[in-house]
C-alpha cells in the first residue's frame, strides 16, 4: 500500500491486539508502539506476550498492557471482565484489531473432525464476536475508533480443504459487514476487514511446509494498511473488504 505514517500515526491512541505474541499480531503491536501507541498485547502464551512487551519498552515506546487470555475458553463474563478493567485503566479503546486465529486441520469436509470445528469457530468466530461486543461501550467513549477483523483469501473465495477455518473468515466478513451497518449512522466507529496476504509466519508454514518461507514477505514488511486502518487518516474508510497485498 502507498501510505507513509508520521511517526505519531497513533499517538495516545489506545489499541488492543489479539495474537499479540507472535507472526503478525506481535508486528502490528510493535508497529502500533512505534507509533505512539499505548498497546494491549491479549494472547495466549504469556510467555511471547512478555518477550514483545520486552522489546516495545527498550524501544522507548510507550509502556503496553499484557492480558493473558486463551480465546477458546474464554466466556462472555471474560470478554466482560476484559473491558471493565481497560475502562478503568484507559477509559475508552481507540483500535481493536481481531488477529488471533487458528488454522485447524486441512481436510476434506466430510472427514473434519466435529470438536475442531467447534474450537475453529470458536477462536475465529465467536472470540471475536463476543470481545467486539463487550467493548463497544469502549470504542463509543473515541473520537475515531476503528476495528479490523482479519480475513484471509479463503475468506473471500471457499477452497477445497479449507474446513471450519475458511468458513469462520468468511464469517467474520459477515459480521464486520452487519456491525458496519449497525454503525453506520450514530457512532464514530469504523469497522473493515483486512486480508494480510501470504506471510511468513507460523501458521502460513503449517498450512504450507513445503514452501520456502523466504520467497514471502515478514509480518513488518505489510504493516502499513494496518497503520493506516488504526490511524486517523482511514477516518472515512468503512465496512470495506481490504487487502493487504494484492490478491494472487
Ligand atoms: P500465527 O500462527 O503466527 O499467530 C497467530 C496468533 O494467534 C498467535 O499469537 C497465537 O498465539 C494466537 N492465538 C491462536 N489461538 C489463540 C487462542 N485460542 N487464544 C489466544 N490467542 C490465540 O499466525 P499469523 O500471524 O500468520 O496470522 C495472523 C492472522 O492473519 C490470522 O487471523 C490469520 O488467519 C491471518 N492470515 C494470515 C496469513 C499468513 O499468510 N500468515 C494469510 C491470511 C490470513 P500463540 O502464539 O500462543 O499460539
Amino acid at each position: 500500500m502507498d501510505y507513509t505514517a508520521t511517526p505519531d500515526l497513533l499517538k495516545e491512541r489506545i489499541i488492543l491486539v489479539t495474537g499479540a505474541g507472535d507472526g503478525i499480531g506481535r508486528a502490528a503491536a510493535k508497529s502500533f508502539a512505534a507509533h505512539g501507541a499505548t498497546v494491549i498485547l491479549l494472547g495466549r502464551t504469556i510467555r511471547k506476550l512478555e518477550f514483545v512487551y520486552d522489546e516495545i519498552i527498550q524501544a522507548n515506546h510507550p509502556k503496553p498492557a499484557i492480558y493473558p487470555m486463551n480465546l477458546e475458553g474464554a466466556s462472555p463474563k471474560d470478554y466482560e471482565d476484559l473491558a471493565e478493567i481497560i475502562y478503568k485503566e484507559f477509559g475508552r479503546l481507540d483500535g481493536l484489531l481481531h488477529n488471533a486465529s487458528m488454522l485447524g486441520k486441512l481436510t476434506p469436509l466430510e472427514h473434519y473432525d466435529i470438536n475442531q470445528w467447534y474450537q475453529v469457530l470458536q477462536v475465529n468466530l465467536n472470540a471475536p464476536y463476543m470481545l467486539t461486543r463487550a467493548c463497544l461501550g469502549l470504542l463509543k467513549q473515541s473520537s475515531d475508533a476503528s476495528i479490523v477483523f482479519t480475513s484471509s483469501n479463503v475468506g473471500r473465495k471457499g477452497r477445497a480443504y479449507w474446513g471450519a477455518y475458511a468458513v469462520s473468515k468468511f464469517a467474520q466478513e459477515g459480521l464486520m459487514q452487519v456491525l458496519a451497518d449497525e454503525l453506520e449512522q450514530n457512532t464514530s466507529i469504523r469497522v473493515n476487514s483486512l486480508n494480510p496476504g501470504k506471510t511468513r509466519t507460523k501458521m502460513r508454514s503449517d498450512a504450507y511446509p513445503g514452501e520456502n518461507p523466504n520467497t514471502l514477505p515478514a509480518p513488518d514488511e505489510i504493516m502499513n494498511i494496518y497503520l493506516y486502518l488504526m490511524g486517523a487518516d482511514s477516518r472515512s474508510v468503512h465496512g470495506q473488504a481490504l487487502d493487504a497485498q494484492p490478491m494472487v
